[in-house]
């Protein structure tokens, strides 16, 4: 019996080896192994049965040992590796080191004990004469003897006070048994999820949402691939339709996959996905999966799922390897959000590695959203997706109105730069009056709270990275997002020596003060990546807010999603036009995203909400659109342009990075590459570049970058790509990176 095997750890080939005797019942396709490579033993992927082509047989090595009597990586796993190493120029040893968590790899997850049961009993009357030869082995046979189930070995041998030497004369006559247990560590639910208590009965659905739940139903009835987009405004209930299919597919015997964008940022709708299952079907296990698990947490999870104890996950995007058995549904819920994609290599699209995981599952893809990306609605477009929509809010409740501001006027009315209008001032005031709650909104930290010289306008930035300093006014110190760079807070502007530098914009600490000055008696939190960083103080925050000891809430737009409080009836955006305003032709997209969904936090419950929307561009199309909400009229408006442009959905867009700390060499390097990837591919693939990335430098490496435009098949132009790339001569000091669809281009 012979295997092909990938080896993991850099070592990106099919190597085949023998398979001993002693193994030849646990190898299986999937299965994950140890085998020699050179002087070294790695583990592998059992990839297919057979001899190699160009290797003699006699000449194989025999594999080492197999680490699971099951296959680690489902086959539909394994074809899903290898369409993301072609499709993401990533080397599948990569790609599966990814799929399986190092828990898994390590093998370190499993907890054993040895325990020990009473195989034979010994009759009366041999027993008798054990009694008087060997004393303490009587003693462990009467112990055993009155045991229900098998018995840790350690603490036997403690309470009887015996040593391991009396044990094993038992075990040798065949009297006694040790076995080797599997123990279990944790509760599937880790504890994530449970400071928020949310009902876990099933809603009677309504209308739009039983037309939904409908259709799902017969798309999963059909038992083949397929994806559809549910658009629902926010709060009409989109949660409450996955659930039920979720339900559906596990009643059929199915496994699911629930991904969201976070899990630490989504806690209300795990604990609901949570409630749900043990209302509706016990005895259901929910692993949840995210970055905050032990090692032994996340295996005891795998392991569930691998074994098919458990058949539901929920989960940010690595959750969409999870070993689930016989998967009939994956739930992408906010499948818009570019945490989906991952920044680093294998530089994977979880939405997109979903759509592909269910084709080669022959399942059913859900993509939700309030605000789907253009992508999937394009696709939705064109037919290849099914659209179900959801126009109304649960119980017809009115989306809010949306006021937006122009912070032109405001500054002249007040004279000078603020950071709240005179508008979102009344507007909270009122709130706090009637014991309603706030939620204020600013975009990404980091973005605005720089130094800037109101003389010279100089503005202070990193000297390894060229992008500016934040300011943070705690302990005045200057820092580096990117590096951490650090430095402390100059009185006097570097450039000009004017004393007249200041920070600028508006960070989350400036917006806390300011509206502590005008509502001095409320009660008022923060919360953005600085306090996010420790999970319980998060929950604590959230759970604090949702019993009303917190007035108004204060974070950026990474705390919104998906938060449903019944009781927030304002809401502000202090800064709408950060996001406007970047170098990349998705910023109108982020933009009506952030407005939308950050206006639906208010007025979910019973009283109408208000949003206000602060702007220095209140006449941009986007503002407007998201104003009323209204995501066809921005489509359509958007992918005109997009089209006009021949920016994506309509092409696919790679990003070819380069660095190194030599920037001449780097550009004259950047070039040949680019007029080698002209000539070859020039019919097939538009290239814009190469040039300096908006970010010239990061840690002393400067950075050229390279774009390339195709409507041509990716896995092709991959290909190709990769082809040239191994017969072109690169210097050692430049190091290359790939990014096929990436989601942020500065
Ligand atoms: P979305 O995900 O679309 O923003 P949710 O699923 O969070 O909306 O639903 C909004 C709120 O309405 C939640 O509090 C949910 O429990 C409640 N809800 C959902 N469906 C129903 C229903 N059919 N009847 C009553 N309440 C519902
Ligand atoms: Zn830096």
């Amino acid at each position: 019996m012979i295997v092909g095997v990938h080896p993991l750890a850099g070592f990106d080939k099919l190597l085949h080896y023998k398979v001993p005797e002693r193994l030849r019942d646990q190898v299986e396709v999937g299965a994950l192994v140890r085998v020699p490579v050179v002087n070294r033993i790695l583990l592998g992927i059992v990839a297919e049965f057979g001899e190699p082509t160009d290797f003699p047989v006699e000449r194989l090595k025999p594999l080492t040992d197999v680490v699971y009597p099951f296959p680690a990586l489902r086959p539909d796993l394994l074809r899903l590796a290898k369409w993301m190493a072609a499709y993401y120029a990533c080397g599948l040893d990569a790609i599966i080191e990814t799929m399986l968590p190092a828990a898994v790899r390590n093998a370190a997850g499993i907890k054993q004990e040895r325990q020990l049961v009473l195989a034979q009993p010994l009759p009366e009357d041999e027993l008798a004469r054990l009694e008087k030869r060997a004393p303490a082995q009587a003693r462990l046979h009467r112990f055993l003897a009155q045991q229900f189930k098998p018995q840790k070995k350690s603490l036997v041998l403690s309470r009887l006070k015996i040593t391991a030497g009396v044990v094993a004369g038992l075990v040798k006559r065949g009297v006694v048994r040790e076995e080797l247990h599997r123990v279990e560590r944790v509760a599937y639910h880790d504890d994530w999820a449970t400071g928020e208590v949310v009902p876990a009965l099933p809603h009677l659905l309504n209308g739009e949402q039983r037309a939904a739940a409908d259709a799902l139903s017969a798309s999963l009835a059909a038992q083949k691939f397929g994806v559809t987009l549910l658009h629902g405004v926010t709060g009409s209930g989109k949660t409450e339709v996955y659930l039920h299919a979720i339900h559906e597919a596990l009643q059929a015997g199915g496994g699911v996959i629930f991904l969201v964008p976070e899990v630490a940022l989504t806690p209300q709708t795990v604990a609901r996905l949570r409630g749900r299952l043990e209302a509706i079907a016990p005895g259901h296990k929910c692993v949840v999966w995210h970055s905050h698990l032990s090692e032994g947490e996340r295996f005891d999870g795998w392991l569930a799922l691998a074994t098919g104890e458990a058949r539901v996950v929920v989960g940010a995007r690595s959750a969409i390897f999870a070993p689930v058995h016989d998967l009939r549904l994956i739930v992408v819920d906010e499948e818009h959000e570019p945490a989906y994609k991952q920044d680093e290599s294998p530089r994977y699209h979880g939405r997109d590695v979903a759509v592909m995981r269910a084709k080669l599952a022959d399942g059913l893809c859900l993509l939700g959203s309030a605000t789907p990306s253009l992508e999937s609605f394009a696709n939705a477009a064109s037919g290849k997706y099914e659209i179900l929509r959801m126009t109304k809010r649960i119980d017809d409740r009115q989306l809010p109105h949306i006021d937006v501001v122009d912070m032109r006027v405001e500054i002249m009315r007040q004279r000078g730069f603020t950071v709240l209008s005179r508008k979102l001032v009344d507007a909270m005031h009122a709130r706090f009056e009637r014991r309603e709650q706030s939620i204020l909104f600013i975009n990404r930290r980091g973005y605005s709270s720089s130094m800037q010289c109101r003389q010279c306008g100089h503005v202070e930035e990193c000297p390894h990275c060229s992008v500016t300093m934040t300011y943070h006014r705690k302990d005045e110190t200057l820092r580096c997002h990117l590096c951490g760079h650090e430095r402390s807070a100059p009185n006097r502007c570097p450039a000009c020596s004017a004393p007249d530098i200041r920070w600028k914009g508006s960070g989350t600490q400036r917006i806390e003060e300011a509206v502590m000055r005008v509502l001095p008696r409320a009660r008022i939190e923060r919360m953005d990546a600085d306090t996010m960083g420790q999970k319980n103080r998060f929950r604590q925050v959230l759970a604090e807010f949702r019993a009303g000891k917190i007035d108004v809430l204060i974070g950026t737009q990474m705390i919104g999603k998906g938060l449903d409080f019944p009781n927030v009836t304002l809401v502000g955006l202090v800064d709408a036009d950060l996001s406007m305003h970047v170098p990349d032709f998705r910023a109108n997209e982020r933009t009506f995203q952030l407005l939308v969904q950050v206006a639906g936090r208010a007025g979910r419950g019973d009283r109408a909400g208000e949003v206000v929307v602060q702007t220095f561009s209140p006449q941009a199309e986007v503002i407007q659109f998201s104003r009323h909400a209204d995501f066809d009229g921005f489509a359509e408006h958007e992918l005109g342009m997009r089209r006009a442009f021949h920016y994506p959905p309509f092409r696919h867009l790679i990003h070819h990075l380069f660095r190194g700390p030599n920037p001449e060499k780097l550009k004259f390097f950047a070039e040949q590459w680019a007029r080698l990837v002209e000539k070859e591919l020039g019919e097939r693939v538009e290239l814009r570049g190469p040039s300096p990335s908006p970010i010239e430098k990061i840690k002393d490496q400067y950075r050229y970058q390279l774009w390339y435009f195709t409507n041509a098949p990716i896995t092709g132009i991959v290909a190709d790509l990769t082809r040239l790339r191994a017969g072109f001569t690169w210097p050692e000091d430049v190091v290359q990176v790939i990014d096929v669809d990436p989601v942020s281009l500065c």
